[in-house]
């Protein structure tokens, strides 16, 4: 003793200075956890990884989940095989999510294997997700658990804590406690309820460090933004499209964003606000729709005898019925493919939907300006446009509109919670560079004794 040591190292893992794909590793009492293991979700084969050769040859004590969005775990089975050692935590309910989400991730990777020519894909292969299946372990939310095995040199093991993010099922931020030293990950996180879930509980956290998302900081929260006024608004736009004799598809991604537009719907047509109708999900939503209602007790959410699967008769489409199918009729859909990428049956609907004036198109989360969900919300009514590889240049003639029914804070809220936690360093990510660079600024502004990284990819910060 009595040297200055350093109290706690964290490595940014993540491959690019975006949202990218998460994973953090942090060393504390001499041992080390990773926490996610995601792909970025905007780049194909090895090129999508988190910079594993970071901690390669270092022992991985465990490696520990936020939730199941795949630039969280998205890269999980390659980091289990670089390190066998690692223990593997979540929650409990992403304990249920999580193979499914993976074995749909071989799915994807063959299909691009064939469809964009990638060789190195599959990553891993659902034989190996089938294999490391047994070594996943599920906690419940506000549990203190120790990760690593006790060690006599190094003393007890450091403990983490999994607190309700309310971002989507299974979410949660991450407290790690070491013999003196604290740090709190955010994951993704939302501070107000969302039709089923409810807001994190993030209301007690206090610590030295703090790992911060930061999706929304680019963008200023309009003073009369409300989720319940969006909510009218989509309603009413589905009902005056159906009117029409239009159908209406809204793109979103399987976990989370599905079930709470399902929800939305599920009320108002309870409320008489739109007719009892059939609505059309993709197949992984469904199985994760089924998840939300089967272990809708052991979530924090309104709405607790909402069971979807009995309040709307869903049905499942396929790429190849969405080919077919008549869309005269007022159909519903809503499917996965929040940015409608190719090879999906959101893509091809949004195709044949788009060059007719009667249909609509309705986003209710980001599209990234590099998607055809993308190109498609930036293209003008009228406006020949590329649209995508397999179809090429479409006229842009449907109604498209945006609803802000987010599932991450408030870049307010996030700096409010700064305030909170009270701790000496922040560490900003799972954002762009405008985002965080505001952050940066308002952090200086209303707490000037809290230190800010915005640490590269692959660089190791001493806190
Ligand atoms: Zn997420
Ligand atoms: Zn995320």
């Amino acid at each position: 003793m009595g040297y200055l040591c350093v109290r706690m190292r964290l490595i940014n893992l993540n491959c690019d200075s975006d949202i990218g794909a998460s994973a953090w590793c942090v060393g504390v009492d001499g041992r080390n956890l990773l926490m996610d293991a995601g792909t970025h979700p905007k780049r194909d084969g090895k090129e999508s990884m988190p910079l594993l050769r970071e901690i390669r040859g270092e022992t991985i004590d465990a490696i520990a989940l936020t939730h199941c969005h795949h630039d969280h775990v998205g890269s999980l089975p390659v980091a289990m095989r670089e390190h066998p050692e690692a223990h593997v935590l979540m929650t409990e309910l992403s304990y249920f999510l999580v193979e499914r989400v993976l074995h749909n991730s071989v799915n994807v990777m063959k299909r691009q294997k064939e469809e964009l020519g990638i060789a190195e894909y599959p990553l891993f292969t659902h034989r190996e997700v089938d294999e490391l299946a047994p070594v996943f372990q599920g906690f419940r939310y506000n549990r203190e658990i120790e990760w690593a095995a006790f060690d006599r040199g190094k003393g007890n093991s450091p403990t983490l804590e999994f607190l309700d993010a309310g971002h989507a099922l299974g979410s949660a931020g991450i407290m790690v406690r070491g013999a003196s030293e604290s740090l709190f990950y955010t994951g993704d996180v939302c501070f107000q309820d969302q039709t089923i879930l409810r807001g994190a509980r993030f209301g007690d956290v206090k610590a030295d460090v703090l790992v911060m998302e930061t999706t929304r900081g680019n963008r200023a929260t309009p003073a009369d933004l409300s989720r319940e006024n969006e909510i009218k608004r989509l309603v009413t736009a589905i009902r005056e499209i159906q009117d029409g004799g239009g159908s209406v598809l809204i793109p979103s991604f399987a976990l989370g964003r599905t079930q709470e537009i399902l929800a939305v719907l599920a009320l108002a047509m309870k409320k008489g606000e739109l007719p009892r109708q059939p609505v059309f999900i993709g197949g992984l939503g469904r199985v994760f729709t089924e998840i939300y209602d089967l272990e809708a007790h052991r979530a924090n959410r309104n709405h607790t005898n909402l069971v979807l699967n009995d309040a709307l008769p869903l049905e499942v489409l396929d790429p190849r019925k969405a080919e077919r199918m008549k869309l005269g009729k007022g159909r519903l859909f809503v499917m996965t493919a929040g940015m409608l990428s190719e090879g999906t049956a959101a893509h091809v609907l949004a195709a044949r939907m788009l060059e007719e004036e009667e249909h609509g198109i309705l986003f209710v989360g980001y599209a990234d300006p590099e998607t055809p969900g993308g190109r498609l919300k930036a293209s003008s009514p009228g406006d020949r446009f590329f649209f995508s590889k397999t179809f090429g240049e479409l006229r842009h003639r449907c109604r498209v509109e945006e609803y802000d029914l987010t599932a991450h804070a408030n870049r307010e809220e996030l700096l409010d919670f700064v305030g909170q936690v009270d701790p000496r360093a922040v560490v900003l990510g799972h954002g762009d560079a405008e985002a965080r660079s505001w952050f940066a600024g308002e952090i200086g502004k209303r707490h000037p004794g809290v230190k800010v990284f915005q640490p590269e990819p692959g660089e190791t910060m001493e806190l």
